[in-house]
């Protein structure tokens, strides 16, 4: 278990507490003095957030034992060359920036050798170079291969690394070893409502997904999969979530929900005895029903969920703000994310919820929620690398207004292991940038800073999220 950093490993990586003092000949602790800080301490703070392990909220790995199985399975993967970089997020900036379709999928393809496939992303790659998404691809080449940027002269050594890497333990590597994560919790994208395929660890644990159940369920099969009759009645599907909580509630570390892609986030209170006679052919016909009787249904079933992720004591996390991919966000529906969940917060004022990717571009209100609701969390994941300068930005602010532990600062977000690396130095650079302002603003006193570090990277995830409960659930 990577050791964490208290406050007197700081103090003794500083020198002392009294260096910043001593460079300006002055205290910082009153609130009118703005010290200027030395290249000493800056550099210090670098060195205990790279030091400090992150606990990572949010990633989308599949099995390190469908990596590898699927290593050389051309249906299932992209080709295990630097490609694969480009496959997640990156593909969007270079789509947006002129890349065709047909590029993109010359890119992953198993058709092409790494040397042509430069040779066609040489001049897209210079369009999006000083994107997030762009500089968490050379961040994570730097990391893992020790080369600073991909050339034409490079791009056949890294693609044989990256196909040489992929090796029983490699996620483990990568995480602990490269990128000083400490635990990674997962919402696996292909496997339905649970990941049972493996059990939690050390270094992974999994989520449970309401979207199929509840939240955008479009048909009653998804929930007959967990019933051992055909649903027929509201009360039946309740009975069905209820049941789905019981066998996979103990074993998941959190409740991750995604419907904010497909309709707005206002689950409204729809009275059971106000639905029945919809619910009876949503079950027969869903296609017959309205959109507006569809979302009834599904406002239901999630606050049925959120009823029993609070009896489990599941922390629920929520998707807000951008959309991943490109040429499809309705931005209007985002604008009114946050605004659309205030109700659910009142209503389920013993819930806990986490707020993903920090609501971008709408974070200032994201704010405004945590600092004015108890069981409002926001979360940093994928922020770093959507847009570095306003997650730096948004953390400085945040940490000013809103109590410190009402925030998770990382989450790769990411279905490839080898862009993680790239993505946690990212956010640790931006994590010392906005420690480093606050100091130098004179808003946070250095004796302060080694533990508020240690805090936003790893200690307010192990107080949210009840681990050892999950790993108990499996030993059971
Ligand atoms: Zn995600």
């Amino acid at each position: 278990m990577p050791k964490n950093i208290n406050r007197r490993d700081f103090i003794g990586i500083t020198g002392s507490t009294l260096s910043l003092s001593m460079v300006n000949g002055t205290s910082p602790s009153s609130a009118t003095d703005i010290p200027n800080l030395s290249k000493q301490l800056i550099s210090n703070l670098y060195e205990l957030v790279d030091k400090t392990p992150f606990i990572d909220t949010h990633e989308h790995l599949p099995s390190e034992a469908d990596r590898i199985a699927n290593k050389n399975n051309k249906e299932k993967t992209p080709a295990p060359d630097f490609g694969m970089l480009f496959s997640h997020y990156a593909d969007s900036d270079l789509q947006v920036s002129g890349m065709s379709d047909k590029e993109y999928k010359k890119l992953t393809s198993w058709d092409l050798s790494p040397q042509e496939k430069w040779e066609m992303l040489a001049s897209y790659y210079d369009r999006c170079r000083n994107t997030g998404y762009l500089l968490c691809v050379r961040e994570s080449i730097s990391a893992l291969y020790g080369e600073a940027d991909l050339n034409e002269n490079n791009c056949e050594e890294i693609s044989q690394k990256i196909k040489d890497d992929i090796q029983p333990g490699f996620y483990r590597r990568i995480l602990r070893d490269v990128a000083n994560i400490e635990h990674a919790q997962i919402n696996c994208l292909s496997s339905g409502v649970f990941r049972e395929s493996e059990p939690a660890t050390d270094l992974l644990s999994f989520d449970l997904s309401t979207v199929g159940i509840a939240s955008s369920i479009s048909k009653i099969g998804n929930l007959n999969k967990f019933s051992d009759r055909p649903i027929k009645t509201l009360k039946q599907a309740h009975e069905t979530i209820e049941h789905i909580f019981e066998r996979f509630g103990p074993k998941a570390i959190s409740v991750k929900d995604q419907s904010a892609y497909g309709r707005p986030l206002l689950y409204e209170n729809i009275k059971d005895e106000d639905i029945e006679t919809t619910f009876k052919q949503f079950v027969q016909k869903p296609s017959l029903l309205k959109l507006e009787e569809i979302k009834a249904i599904q406002d239901n079933l999630f606050r049925k969920c959120l009823q029993c992720a609070t009896e489990y004591k599941l922390p629920i996390k929520l998707h807000t703000g951008y959309f991943a991919g490109h040429n499809g966000m309705d931005l209007s529906r985002v604008r009114n994310n946050l605004c659309d969940l205030v109700p659910l917060i009142k209503d389920f004022p013993n819930t806990t919820f986490v707020l993903m990717h920090i609501s971008y571009p709408y974070q200032n209100e994201l704010i405004a929620l945590c600092k004015h609701y108890r069981n409002v969390y926001a979360d940093m994941c994928w922020s770093w690398i959507i847009d570095p300068a306003s997650a730096t930005r948004f953390l400085k602010e945040f940490l000013t207004a809103a109590p410190a532990n009402k925030i998770f600062t990382f989450g790769g977000d990411y279905i490839p292991v080898e862009l993680v690396p790239g993505h946690a130095r990212i956010a640790r650079k931006g994590i010392t940038l906005a420690i480093t302002q606050l100091l130098h603003e004179g808003w946070l006193n250095e004796s302060d800073a080694p533990a508020l570090i240690q805090r936003i990277m790893n200690q307010n995830a192990h107080e949210t999220f009840n681990l050892p409960r999950v790993l108990k659930a499996y030993k059971a």
